[in-house]
């Protein structure tokens, strides 16, 4: 019989012992008492209460007063009452949120959750938790613990989670000494072990973790982790770092070998790592790991896991269109469980294998295999997570194996999101806890090999691998999809970038002239391009366009009008189409030159250049829905014809926020609607906008379509809005601005032949509302990213927080502290989330505001900044009134101000308190609420628990209501139309009375 053959046989004798074995009571998460295993089953059962339930669990710990738990589980349940206890129906049909009735189920709610929570959470305290790990001794079971912690957002709060651990260590392996000696769990095969043991996530060390700036990110954790590892092996502890969301694998990875590399820690052999079996790169990942041990020269532990965080994985994925990095079906994980379980086992010497799971086939397979290739007694450990498969727990100890339960413990709190994982987990459809315990499967069909599932498969799953689930194939997905952009937690995509960075800086301080009529032009005055990083470092010179110029770019367009309105829509669209390809080719380098003369943060440049590639795309696909000629009706004998045309020459005045998306939308907006362009990038950042001629050039438009027309906006481009032959312009910029254009651009003069029309895109103040229910890890790091990201310089940006006082001051403090965390620096540097300000007007602008805000609020945080660069570091003020100064104008940089309001009611009204209605957002998780502001919270583009910035063409179409714009929104569906003009053609087609019967249609 084949080896493979005889584990197989091996691992089904083994499991159906362990299922023989189990007491015949099913594990606990199946057996509540109050919370109520109907309550579970119903979960199991309908989606909907599923969500509903888990919503509801996650919020609780937040909700302070009966009334507010009360309202809440009548908003979660209203359509779901029957699944509740008769009491609590009762309760919630005939009282009002605020009666004492309400307040008991209240209580009684509160209370049953925590009972549910203790059982996956081995107490609040160090105290509680030992009483734990005794218990758990006393049943021949070790232990490893885990603190739960909320998200880390700050130092302040990183620095908090090394000190709990540092003094975990110490009080645990005080309380050791004198425990009772257990041979079964205190030694392995080779001698004693340690008895504490602790698991530690490395993001909760530091608090801007991030695999895009690897240097950094190191150093930092390595910085916090080395006490930890210090006093573990000082008292005789175990450390294990547990792994997180893919994205901080490779950075974990990393962290924990240059570690225990480290002359103090590389004869240490009590440390571990964990590996994921639901990674497609974990085998690999394995291999070097392998070969990483060889070289250190003492074994580390492996505790290998499927992994917790499936979903996400798969959601964030499929969100920004990145190859998937899990395994989509369940079998697949199975069978790279078994694999890497045995190249463990086979390599025991050098990683100490922890198999951790519940599934009794993959602890029977680990165990087959280990007495197949020979592994002495207790070479190998089982692990478990606290509350779960308790039964299992037992089999395995009475089978004379060591098994370490994980337990993790704190306040409920941070506990919650924990729970909800677990309580997720345990009711998937794929937990192999529920089909044993709850599904009550066969025996046979558990244990069955997931290589027969991959047989079973079709042919093309099991050859080339599943990375498009089914339902991923819908036709929807064959529409527009937005441009992925690049996932920096790869090397590949750093390297890219850091390349086209070194080969943009060798192209410094070249000459850009004017392109009219696809001739270039040089003048005497230029624009100076600078680095806002580095102002002494000249991006480019560039030709400045004078009145003349400007009139020979009129001049041009209109000569071009006639030949390009008649160009077939498609080969317009054709035009945008292979733009958007040149810019695929090149795009780290447009990136790079974002980072160098806007100032972009390496994900902020990267994501500029997706939105020009989709702006490109999506009004290319659009202008085909649009450009067929619609018959108004079917009437017998006359055709009535709906068509649209260009509106004529077009000029486009640019931002340098968004150097290349804004201008290329709005450029290629007007050119696929057939109007020819005069492009008037900003005065900060012409150079991008040279770059995007050259590929509009590159592509073959023809010459005269499109101008480059670099120039001063008082000068040449209140020329051109003024000039009577321009019909259109669409403008992104200022309020001020933007309303003088609209004013001038509506006198007519002598002559002229049309209105014109204004597209404007303007400013915004705008807040974001945080809830008294919220969830506080994201709302703090949703404002942060919303005011500070791009040091503010964003429309949509979030200037004014809006905080309903019962959480206003831990919302405040955890907000400040996150700030002051943040990384300042060159937007070259990878990891920088604020970098500087275009310019020194800007500069000196928002320091103004600043001093201010010191008359209107509380300053209750002002960072340093670098003293190169036009940097202005965050500033948050404190118990600012709504008419104040700093929350009501725009500022355009970061300049955040917070208030505070009474209640749901008085938060709307500040927020609707300007003149503008850009963005706004709000954090809750109350359904009623959330309602309330999609009603009430006019704005343009309302972000409901997420951050206010970062819209994407197609998914979230960007525009302002109020002062904050004129027009319809960029990347919608109703952007183009505004670049025509609509036009009906009627015909009588009865001739003597004969009519055709169909008729054809024309395009434009
Ligand atoms: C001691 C211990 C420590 C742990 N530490 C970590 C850790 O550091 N990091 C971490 O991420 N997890 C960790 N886990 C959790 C672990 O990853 C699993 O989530 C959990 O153990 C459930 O898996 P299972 O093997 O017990 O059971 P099963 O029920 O057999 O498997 C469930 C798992 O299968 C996977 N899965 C589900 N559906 C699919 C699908 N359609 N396609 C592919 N795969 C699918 C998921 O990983 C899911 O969690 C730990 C678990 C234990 C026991």
């Amino acid at each position: 019989m084949a080896l493979s053959d005889q584990i197989e046989q091996q691992t089904r004798t083994i499991g159906r012992e362990i299922f023989a074995r189990l007491k015949t009571e099913s594990p606990s998460v199946f057996h509540l008492a109050w919370w109520d295993e109907k309550i579970l089953d119903w979960c199991m059962r309908d989606e909907t209460v599923k969500v509903q339930m888990f919503r509801f669990i996650d919020v609780l710990p937040m909700l302070k007063t009966g009334e507010q738990v009360a309202r809440h589980l009548q908003e979660y349940f209203l359509d779901h009452k029957e699944i509740l206890p008769l009491v609590v129906q009762w309760g919630l049909n005939f009282a009002s949120p605020r009666s004492a009735a309400a307040r008991a189920i209240a209580l009684a709610v509160r209370r049953n959750a925590s009972r549910m929570a203790q059982r996956f959470i081995a107490g609040a305290t160090p105290a509680e938790a030992l009483t734990a790990i005794r218990k758990l001794r006393r049943q021949s079971l070790a232990f490893t613990l885990d603190l739960l912690g909320e998200a880390t957002l700050s130092e302040e709060e990183a620095a908090a989670y090394q000190q709990r651990y540092l003094d975990l260590l110490t009080s645990l392996a005080a309380a050791a000494s004198s425990w009772e000696p257990m041979e079964v769990i205190d030694t392995d095969h080779a001698g004693p072990i340690p008895r504490v043991n602790v698991s530690v996530k490395l993001t909760a060390l530091y608090s801007q973790f991030d695999a895009i700036d690897p240097e950094r990110s190191t150093a930092w954790v390595k910085e916090r982790l080395r006490p930890i590892l210090r006093t573990a092996r000082e008292v005789g502890a175990f450390v294990t770092v547990d792994m997180e969301q893919y994205r901080y694998k490779d950075l974990t990875l990393r962290v924990c070998k240059e570690i225990l590399e480290e002359d103090e820690f590389r004869a240490w052999p009590h440390a571990g790592i964990v590996l994921q079996a639901y990674l497609r790169e974990t085998e690999q990942d394995l291999h070097d790991l392998l070969a990483w041990v060889k070289t250190r020269g003492t074994p580390i532990s492996v505790r290998l896991v499927r992994g917790a965080y499936w979903d996400y994985e798969t959601v964030i994925a499929r969100q920004r269109h990145w190859p998937l990095p899990v395994f989509i079906r369940k079998w697949e994980t199975d069978l790279n469980f078994e694999r890497l379980a045995t190249v463990l086992l086979e390599h025991y010497q050098f990683v100490r294998p922890a198999i951790a799971t519940h599934n009794i086939r993959s602890i029977a397979q680990a165990l087959a295999a280990s007495r197949r290739l020979g592994l002495p007694e207790r070479a190998i450990e089982f692990q478990m997570l606290y509350g779960m498969g308790d039964a299992i727990k037992a089999a395995l100890v009475q089978l004379g194996q060591r098994v370490r339960v994980y337990a993790p413990f704190g306040e409920l709190l941070p506990g919650m999101g924990y729970l909800v994982r677990r309580l997720l987990e345990n009711t998937s459809n794929d937990s192999f806890l529920r089909q044993s315990f709850v599904e009550h499967a066969a025996v046979d069909e558990l244990l069955r090999s997931p290589f027969d599932s991959a047989q079973d498969s079709p042919e093309e799953e099991r050859v080339n691998g599943s990375d498009t689930p089914a339902d991923d194939r819908s036709p929807a997905h064959d529409g527009f999809r937005n441009e992925p952009e690049l996932d920096f937690a790869q090397e590949e995509n750093r390297r890219r970038l850091r390349e086209a960075l070194g080969q943009v800086r060798q192209q410094l301080g070249r000459i850009y002239p004017l392109v009219i009529n696809g001739q270039e032009i040089t003048t005497s005055a230029e624009i100076v391009s600078r680095n806002p990083s580095h102002p002494d470092e000249i991006v480019g010179r560039v030709a400045r366009a004078g009145l003349a110029e400007a009139e020979r770019s009129v001049t041009t367009a209109l000569q071009a009008l006639p030949t390009w309105r008649a160009t077939p829509a498609a080969e317009r669209a054709d035009f945008l189409c292979r733009a958007a390809a040149a810019m695929r080719a090149h795009r780290a380098e447009l990136a790079a030159w974002e980072v160098v003369e806007a100032g972009k943060p390496w994900r902020e440049a990267d994501a500029d250049v997706c939105e020009a590639i989709d702006y490109l795309i999506y009004y290319g696909r659009d202008m085909l829905r649009l450009a067929p000629a619609r018959q108004l009706d079917d009437l017998p004998g006359e055709v009535n014809l709906y068509l649209y045309q260009p509106r004529g020459v077009a000029v486009v005045i640019a931002p340098w926020n968004f150097p290349l998306a804004i201008l290329t939308g709005m450029t290629a907006a007007a050119l696929v609607a057939g109007n020819p362009v005069i492009m008037k990038p900003a005065e900060q950042t012409p150079v991008i906008a040279a770059k995007l001629m050259e590929i509009f050039r590159s592509v073959g438009l023809p010459a005269g379509v499109l101008t480059y027309l670099p120039g001063l906006g008082e000068e040449v481009g209140e020329y051109l809005v003024t000039h009577p032959r321009v019909n259109l312009i669409a403008f992104t910029g200022s309020l001020v601005v933007g309303l003088r254009i609209n004013a001038l651009a509506a006198q007519t003069t002598e002559g002229q032949r049309g209105i014109k029309k204004v597209i404007a895109e303007l400013g915004g103040k705008n807040a974001l509302i945080v809830d008294d229910d919220a969830d506080l890890d994201e709302a703090v790091q949703g404002t942060v990213a919303s005011a500070f990201g791009y040091a503010g310089q964003k429309c949509s940006a979030c200037s004014r927080v809006i905080v309903l006082e019962q959480v206003y001051d831990l919302f405040l403090k955890r907000l400040v502290e996150a700030t002051r965390s943040l990384h300042l620096g060159p937007a070259e540097e990878p990891g920088t989330f604020v970098p500087p300000l275009i310019d020194d007007e800007a500069q000196q602008k928002v320091q103004r505001y600043s001093d201010i805000s010191k008359r209107e609020g509380r300053v209750v945080l002002e960072t340093e900044a670098p003293a190169e660069g036009y940097f202005v570091g965050p500033v948050i003020v404190a118990d600012v009134s709504p008419q104040a100064t700093i929350a009501q104008e725009e500022i355009f940089g970061p300049v955040l101000a917070v208030l505070k309001a009474r209640d749901f009611d008085e938060a709307l009204e500040i927020a609707l308190s300007t003149p503008y209605a850009l963005t706004g957002g709000l954090y809750s998780r109350s359904p009623a609420r959330i309602e309330r502001a999609r009603q009430a919270l006019r704005v343009g583009n309302l972000y409901i628990n997420r951050k206010i910035t970062g819209a994407l063409v197609g998914r979230q179409p960007f525009g302002g209501l109020g002062l904050s714009g004129i027009g319809s929104k960029a990347g919608g569906p109703d952007y183009l139309v505004q670049f025509m003009e609509p036009r009906v053609i009627t015909e009588n087609a009865l001739r003597r009375g004969f009519a055709p019967k169909s008729h054809s249609r024309n395009s434009p």
